[in-house]
C-alpha cells in the first residue's frame, strides 16, 4: 500500500460530484481540500476537476476568478478531469452551443453527451493502462463527453466503443467517465 498521508489532493467544489472525490481521497489515507478560491491553489499537490454540469462549472470558474490561475496550475501540478471536467480541460467543444469556454489544457476536441443520451447511466468494466501496469476500472458514464480529435502528444490509457476514454499529456488527464 502507498502512503498517501503527506498527499494533499485540491477537488473543484464550485459544482458537481466534489463531496464523492473527497470522500474517495480520504479513503486512500490523503488529505482532501476542497477548492473554491485561487489563493487555495498553491495549498495543494494536484486537483481533481469534478463531473457535473459544464456550463455551470464554466460560469463560476469565471465568477470565483479561477479561469487564468487553473491554466497556470495545469502548466506544472497534475490535473484529473472527470465527464465534465474533461469539457473544462479540453481544447476546443464541437458544435459548442452552450457558450462553455474550456481552459485549453488538453489538446483533445470533445462532443457533449457524445454517447447519446441512452447512456444517461451505465456502468463498464474498462481496462486502463497507467504507470506500465494494467488494471479494471468500473467505469460510469453518465451523459459522457466523446473524445472526437486528440493530438498526437496526447496518450490514450484506456477505449471504449473504439474510443479513448482515459487520456494524459503532461501534468493533464481526463476521463469520460466517473470513478467515484
Ligand atoms: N453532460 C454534462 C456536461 O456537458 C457532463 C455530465 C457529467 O459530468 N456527468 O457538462
Amino acid at each position: 500500500m502507498h502512503d498517501f498521508s503527506k498527499l494533499t489532493v485540491g477537488v473543484l467544489a464550485l459544482q458537481g460530484d466534489f463531496d464523492a472525490h473527497l470522500r474517495q481521497i480520504a479513503s486512500v489515507g490523503a488529505y482532501g481540500a476542497a477548492i473554491r478560491l485561487p489563493h487555495q491553489l498553491s495549498e495543494i499537490s494536484a486537483l481533481i476537476i469534478p463531473g457535473g454540469e459544464s456550463t455551470t462549472m464554466n460560469l463560476l470558474v469565471d465568477r470565483f476568478g479561477l479561469r487564468e490561475p487553473l491554466k497556470v496550475f495545469g502548466a506544472s501540478k497534475p490535473i484529473w478531469g472527470t465527464c465534465a471536467g474533461m469539457i473544462m480541460l479540453s481544447k476546443t467543444i464541437e458544435d459548442n452551443q452552450s457558450g462553455v469556454r474550456p481552459l485549453g489544457l488538453l489538446d483533445i476536441s470533445v462532443r457533449r453527451n457524445g454517447y447519446g443520451r441512452q447512456l444517461f447511466s451505465c456502468e463498464e468494466p474498462i481496462r486502463v493502462r497507467i504507470n506500465e501496469s494494467e488494471t479494471t476500472v468500473n467505469a460510469t458514464f453518465i451523459r459522457a463527453p466523446l473524445i472526437t480529435r486528440y493530438d498526437q502528444e496526447v496518450q490514450s490509457l484506456a477505449t471504449y466503443q473504439g474510443a479513448p476514454v482515459l487520456v494524459r499529456q503532461n501534468y493533464v488527464m481526463a476521463s469520460s467517465f466517473h470513478t467515484e
